[in-house]
């Protein structure tokens, strides 16, 4: 498996990076042809200002999507951001993350479609069916573009778990819900992976976060950009070049791949000699017994923590929570110690970073 990783310390000259990465991996034609309609799979957690590095840089988009416009392609940019889905929101998001620019720089069109569909997976190991976004069903290929970003609950979200974000709307907090156990989400995950195939990762990795994301964490210059096939290589790759132990990460521990099989093309993850600030991780112990877990959990992991001073009280935390973990306070949402499973959708939700991971 070969993984494209190269220098790029500016949006500004990411096109010709990108154009490389396409270039070394066998060319555009390898990946889309003249006619097709392709989805292009940034990050949009939430809408949020690029500098913060929450989503995928919009100038990073336009460079992919001017490499893309070479073929004769039909191009959608779209996500499904944490909590509810509508248009209104989409429109809202698109405007905070500086996206809009996408259509006025380029010709393909931002997503409106809040439409879902059932994707069939038969050999799913947590599930056989998922509900995605009917936009993949409706579109060639898809390409994905992963921001390179810490995560309080998996330690590192890149290329797989963005692929994520095309799973419907809040169906995503309900899988969290659903597979509270880390080890379980993160096969979980791959499941996804396996069921929404898509043709090529160009990890965002220019400007990254670390601490606590994939939201509440800093900005952190990390100067690359990497890009594979296969998204699973594209984060062992990321999690070598930051120093994040990638058996850390549940979806590359539970993952059977020989990671010393990777071909580096261009440069080493460790010519970048990065270490960046990472989250323990973890809504429950990793392999401790359920009954364990159950009954002394409460007493040492973290939860969500509210800034009284931010909060809006506009309860997207609530509608987005898989446990019905919150209550509404005067002073702003209440957690419950015994129902909270530390999946962190109330924080990915929160428009205002009210609620720290
Ligand atoms: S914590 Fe955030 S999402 Fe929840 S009510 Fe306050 S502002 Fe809204
Ligand atoms: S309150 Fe707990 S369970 Fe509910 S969304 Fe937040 S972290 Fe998840």
């Amino acid at each position: 498996m070969e993984v494209f990783i190269n220098r790029c310390t500016s949006y500004d000259e990411c096109y010709e990076v990108v154009e490389d990465a396409f270039e070394e991996l066998g060319g555009i034609s390898n990946f889309v042809k003249d006619g097709e309609t392709i989805l292009v799979n940034p990050n949009l957690l939430k809408g949020s200002s690029p500098d913060k590095a929450v989503v995928t840089h919009p100038d990073f988009i336009i460079a992919v999507v001017r490499v893309l416009e070479k073929k004769d392609v039909d191009i959608i940019v779209g996500d499904s951001p944490a909590g509810r889905m509508t248009e209104k929101k989409l429109e809202d998001q698109y405007e905070k993350s500086g996206w809009k620019k996408i259509e006025s720089e380029t010709n393909a069109r931002l997503n409106y479609d809040v439409g879902s569909t059932k994707r069939d997976i038969s050999t799913g190991s947590t599930k056989k069916t998922f509900d995605i976004l009917s936009l993949v069903e409706e579109v060639d290929g898809i390409i994905n573009l992963p921001k390179l970003k810490t995560h309080s609950l998996t330690v590192f979200t890149g290329a797989v778990k963005n692929k994520y974000g095309l799973v419907h709307g809040l169906t995503k907090a309900a899988y969290h819900g659903q597979f509270t156990r880390l080890n379980q989400f993160g096969k979980m995950l791959l499941d996804v992976n396996e069921a929404v195939d898509t043709r090529l990762t160009v990890m965002d990795g220019i400007i990254g976060m670390e601490g606590d994301g994939p939201s509440g964490g800093e900005p952190v210059e990390l100067d690359c950009v990497i890009a594979s096939e296969d998204p699973l290589a594209v984060d062992y790759a990321a999690c070598k070049l930051t120093g994040i132990p990638p058996q850390k990460v549940p979806t590359i521990l539970e993952m059977e791949f020989d990671f010393e099989e990777i071909e580096y093309l261009n440069r080493h993850p460790n010519s970048f000699e990065r270490d960046i600030d990472y989250p323990s991780g973890g809504s429950t112990p990793y392999r401790v017994p359920n009954i364990l877990t159950g009954l002394f959990a409460n007493f040492y992991l973290d939860r969500p923590e509210l800034n009284e001073e931010k909060c809006i009280k506009c309860w997207e935390c609530q509608e987005a929570c898989p446990k019905d973990a919150i209550t509404g306070k005067s002073y702003g949402p209440k957690i419950s110690w015994w129902k909270c499973i530390r999946c962190y959708c109330c924080a990915e939700t929160c428009p205002e970073e009210a609620l720290k991971p």
